[in-house]
């Protein structure tokens, strides 16, 4: 028997149509609530699904249906000050795969369901109440929906991690800002082929597409917060000042700032990084995904951490008795690999603003420091994570 019948999933960004769909498969009715008022919200930019993550979606069947969407990348470059040296990859793992995070969002959404899931938009959990038998949830517009269970998909300022611990700690400010661009720029690379380049004052990685044209993320220095919204609040054209003077003097930074016009920049917020987090689950109420454990996207595995997370947790639900067990299985299941991963990603963070002296010493001794450094034993325990879904899931030693 099952540890649940029904599942509430509150979030329809990638954590929660994955958990609902696993869940269904492993024989749980699921039912997904996001607060914004359609389908793929719009949030834009592209994110890489590294090749644990694509594993995962293997396991409900989307994984080739990504991969449609998808640009592989095939090579990677790390930069400083405008020179190159080609990273190493791991033998045999599939390359990441980038996707359009609004088009990855609907194709999650229609394999959910195709599988029977139903989805509910325009809905904003408010709070939750224990019942004798379940969880009943209260939605900002009156209603409310009843189940055994609720999983918290819903992403860094999560509603369901306040429900679960009142004092637990929000989400990490990196001190920088994301943002995507695209410009017409002719630059000598493969598409495919990733740099991640230190600038002289900020970070940033670009990468050409199949229709020629070079799409770039920068990641600014800036003391203040601005969530997404406060972010979008400023226009775009000052935005793109700030960016053009950033990225001055940068190869080839300074051109793609300067090509990047007002209707293609991409304002993408604040960039956070969870801490550890003392309480996964409560009673009937569980997390997963961002909020409970956002690496950053220095690691390029939020998402696929998420999908992870969503399959184990379905995999817990469908094997033990109860909520109780099944969480703490799940957590016991998580924990350790999420916050190692977290752990890399605020290193890296930590790394994207040198200074003049730390730049010209990476420059130095990047060859080396490369040639020293085991891809395999850094990069090869995250990428070559693969979940066994029929395996059943025990209960964890205490
Ligand atoms: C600039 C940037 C670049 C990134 N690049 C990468 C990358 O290359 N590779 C990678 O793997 N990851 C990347 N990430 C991280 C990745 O985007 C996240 O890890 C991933 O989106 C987590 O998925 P999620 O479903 O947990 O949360 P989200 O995608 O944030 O979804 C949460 C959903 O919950 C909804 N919600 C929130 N509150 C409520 C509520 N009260 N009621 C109902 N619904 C609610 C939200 O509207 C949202 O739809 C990047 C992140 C940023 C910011």
């Amino acid at each position: 028997m099952t540890a649940a019948s029904t599942a509430i999933v509150i979030g329809a960004g990638i954590a929660g149509p994955v958990a609902a769909t696993a869940l269904k498969q492993a024989g749980i009715s699921a039912t997904v609530y996001e607060a914004y008022p359609v389908a793929s919200d719009g949030i834009g930019g592209d994110l890489a699904l590294a090749a644990n993550g694509m594993r995962a979606l293997g396991i409900i069947g989307v994984d080739d249906a990504v991969r449609a969407i998808a640009l592989p990348i095939t090579g990677q470059i790390m930069s400083v000050n405008g020179r190159g040296l080609e990273l190493p990859g791991l033998d045999g793992v599939e390359p990441m795969q980038m996707v359009g995070r609004g088009e990855l969002q609907r194709v999650l959404h229609d394999r959910a369901v195709e599988a029977g899931v139903d989805f509910h938009y325009d809905k904003r959990l408010a709070t939750v109440e224990n019942t004798a038998t379940g969880v009943a949830a209260s939605f900002s517009d009156g209603t409310t929906a009843t189940a055994d269970v609720l999983l918290g998909a819903d992403g860094v300022r999560s509603t369901v991690r306040t429900l679960i611990d009142p004092a637990a700690p929000g989400a990490g400010y990196t001190g920088l800002l994301g943002f995507q661009g695209s410009a017409d720029l002719d630059l000598d690379l493969d598409p495919g082929v990733m740099t991640f380049a230190f600038g002289k004052r900020a970070y940033y990685l670009y990468w050409r597409t199949r229709d020629g044209r070079v799409t770039w993320g920068a990641n600014l220095p800036s003391k203040q917060y601005l969530s997404t919204t406060d972010a979008r609040k400023i226009a775009a054209a000052d935005w793109l000042t700030t960016l053009r003077e950033t990225y001055a003097g940068d190869t080839p930074g300074e051109e793609l700032a300067n090509l990047t016009t007002e209707d293609t920049l991409q304002v993408l917020g604040a960039i956070h990084i969870m801490p550890p987090i003392p309480y996964w689950h409560r009673d009937r109420m569980v997390l997963l995904g961002d909020a409970v454990h956002a690496p950053s996207n220095s690691t390029g595995q939020g998402a696929s951490l998420a999908i992870e997370s969503a399959i184990q947790l379905a995999r817990c639900l469908r094997d033990l008795p109860d909520p109780g067990s099944a969480f703490a299985a799940y957590e016991d299941l998580r924990r350790e690999r999420v916050e190692k991963i977290t752990r890399r990603g605020a290193r890296t963070n930590s790394a994207k603003t040198p200074g003049p002296v730390a730049r010209r010493f990476m420059q130095t001794a990047m060859p080396l420091f490369f040639k020293l450094m085991n891809f395999e034993k850094t990069i090869g325990p995250e990428q070559r994570y693969a979940i066994d879904w029929d395996e059943r899931v025990t209960v964890p030693p205490a």
